[in-house]
């Protein structure tokens, strides 16, 4: 079965990404499942790019969504009225982050989270140089890109942001570049769309240590790697370093859009004045989506979900183990499976899909197949997919 047949609405009237959109008919999600308008069900390895965590539709994020329905939608743009959802997942947010990272400004996505974090270091900071690395991925608005390490996607609309310096990812011979000039060095602990390209704990150390000595402020971008994802609640956690700036979003809302970026109750203080309202957001942090986040959080701590994403990485690593796969590498539920080409990684995706089973690709590989389920998939649900994913690799 092929399952894609796009509608003449779809081919005609939204834009498209590129030529050839996956085009799955989507009737309804549930759990770790999609079921297309063919009727037929695939089981979610891909989460929505690293969104469903607690996979799709879970109960106490549609109670909390239909609560929150009940009381109030937008009411003011952000930071003026005082709304319990926000105020309260604040509270909530900061409670399970170190001291230092206490004061949280909300967004509606990653990119915009990372806009908000790199305006914030040059205002605090009173310097614009920025340091990023080669294959990292921050967003597609200007300010993401232009700290976004592959020239493929940032040549065409060039030109972006002045004075910003790549460095080779996890290489600390290189960390001197960052210098008394520097006003933020920005980061994903995991690289996600560059390969799932997971640093050394010294690199980490190294990197931090570097920031502390010449004063440029570290961001750590766990817009893909937060909530869970790797094993710990935030990736950062595994490295023994925390930054002065963190972005989060994608899984965060429970399938609802939100963003958010958190630092100090100092550094964020920078945003009040010269000018006020230096940063503004109409829909940054929406109560619906803060109630969903609330929700979320409650349960990936209730059901011990980083744990939980460990343990899928222990099953994903016992059952591929094949000829052909180069390595699996990553962690927790952020894994990628390397095979020998391209086409032949295209070949699995696709018998996969039609096989009930989704995978995908990240922006910057063409022969790495991501694996990352939603965290409390069921083990045999799980091992149902890994079942389909081993006869695609043996069909060769
Ligand atoms: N940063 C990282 C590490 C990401 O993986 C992504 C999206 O994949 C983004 C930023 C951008 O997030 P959004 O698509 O919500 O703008």
């Amino acid at each position: 079965m092929t399952h894609r047949q796009p509608s003449d609405d779809f081919k005609s009237s939204l834009a498209w990404t590129s030529d050839e959109p996956m085009g799955l008919i989507i009737d309804r999600a549930e759990g770790p499942f999609l079921y297309l308008a063919d009727g037929a069900r695939m089981i979610d390895l891909i989460s929505g790019i690293a969104v469903s965590s607690i996979g799709h539709r879970h109960p106490a994020v549609l109670s909390a969504i239909r609560a929150q329905l009940d009381r109030h939608l937008h009411v003011m743009v952000y930071g003026e009225f005082v709304q319990e959802a926000q105020a309260g997942f604040a509270a909530d947010l900061t409670s399970v982050l170190p001291a230092g990272l206490d004061s949280v400004y909300f967004t509606m996505t990653g990119t915009e989270a990372n806009e908000g974090a790199l305006k914030l270091a040059k205002k605090a900071t009173g310097r614009h140089r920025m340091v990023a690395f080669h294959n990292s991925y921050h967003g597609d608005t200007h300010g993401s890109l232009s700290v976004t390490g592959r020239s493929v996607y940032r040549d065409p609309f060039l030109p972006l942001l002045p004075d910003v310096t790549f460095l080779p990812f996890g290489n600390a011979e290189m960390l001197d570049a960052i210098d008394e000039q520097t006003a933020c060095v920005i980061t994903e602990p995991i690289q996600g769309e560059g390969g799932i390209i997971v640093p050394s704990s010294k690199w980490h150390q190294a990197l931090r240590a570097r920031c502390s000595e010449v004063g440029a402020l570290l961001i750590f971008d766990e817009i893909q790697t937060g909530f869970g994802r790797t094993g710990s609640l935030f990736a950062f956690e595994q490295f023994g370093v925390v930054p002065d700036i963190i972005t989060l979003a994608k899984a965060m809302g429970g399938g609802m859009p939100l963003g958010a970026f958190v630092s100090s109750r100092e550094i964020m203080g920078t945003f009040r004045n010269d000018p006020p309202l230096a940063h503004v957001t109409t829909f940054g942090g929406h109560p619906v989506s803060c109630a969903a986040a609330r929700a979320t959080l409650g349960v990936l701590q209730a059901e011990s979900l980083p744990e939980r994403a460990r343990w899928i990485a222990e099953q994903v690593c016992m059952r591929l183990r094949h000829d052909s796969i180069e390595e699996i590498r990553g962690r927790g539920a952020m894994l990628g499976m390397s095979l020998s080409d391209a086409a032949f990684t295209e070949r699995v995706v696709s018998r996969c899909r039609d096989n009930g089973v989704l995978l995908g690709w990240t922006l910057h590989s063409n022969n790495l197949v991501r694996i990352a389920p939603p965290l409390n998939i069921s083990e045999e649900v799980l091992h149902e997919a890994l079942d389909i994913i081993v006869a695609a690799l043996d069909e060769g």
